[in-house]
């Protein structure tokens, strides 16, 4: 399996998986034109997209993608936010579906949103699982058997707090609805990454993180030889 950034960050959100077979988009946060030039891929050769939650960020290109004919898969309370009353596939936390060559099952992810999720993607394929969450304070789930993780690691708690132009409302949003660095490597260190080969990091706050010591502190709290990148914003 292959995950790929095409856009990480609070100005847009898009992601690529792939196994050789099926091709899927996981966000579309970005205009249509933009996941094209970004991808190198026609919208034919990805056969559908998966939709965390509503805030634009992740779902900028929905009705666009939808009114081109791609299957947009996401929660109903994803799809009201979005006034959309038809046109995606709705799923639900802990119920399976499958697009092609990957069994998915989406998970409760914990942000201010509707129902925001998270998925487990496994193919079929080469076998490989991977999990990608994002926008979520924390997880509840602890994956079993993981080749590649996604997930958020948004601000430092540190930095945050150092951030004397941030008015404390906007303090307050990001603390309540991202992943902290700490509390991610706390989450890291609760699973078996035995069979991890490598860890993206998604959505890096522009002004409260550091990528450089975001990567080391993720470093020491894994197992050795798990390739770690930020993801380009
Ligand atoms: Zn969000």
């Amino acid at each position: 399996m292959r995950f790929e950034a095409l856009a990480s960050s609070s100005a847009g959100n898009a992601y690529i998986v792939e196994d050789g077979e099926t091709r899927i988009l996981l966000e579309c946060g970005i205009t249509h034109k933009k996941l094209l030039k970004l991808s190198g891929f026609a919208l034919s050769e990805i056969c559908a997209c998966l939709v965390s939650h509503e805030h634009k960020d992740h779902s900028k290109a929905v009705a666009d993608l939808i009114g081109r004919g791609m299957e947009v898969y996401m929660s109903v309370g994803t799809g009201t936010a979005l006034g959309l009353e038809s046109g995606y596939y709705p799923v639900e936390s802990m119920e399976q579906f499958n697009v092609g060559t990957f069994d998915i099952v989406p998970f409760t992810t914990f942000h201010d949103a509707e129902e925001p999720l998270g998925f487990l993607i496994k193919s079929r394929v080469d076998g490989e699982v991977l999990a990608f969450a994002t926008d979520t304070v924390n997880l509840r789930y602890r994956f079993p058997g993981l080749n590649i993780l996604c997930i958020e690691a948004n601000y430092d708690k540190a930095i945050l707090e150092r951030c004397e132009r941030m008015p404390d409302k906007v303090k307050k949003r990001i603390s309540n609805a991202h992943m902290e660095i700490d509390v991610l490597c706390d989450y890291l260190k609760s699973l078996d990454l035995s069979q991890c080969r490598e860890i993206h990091l998604l959505h890096l706050s522009d002004a409260t993180s550091h990528e450089g010591h975001f990567i080391n502190k993720v470093a020491r709290a894994v197992p050795r030889g798990i390739e770690i990148t930020a993801c380009r914003k």
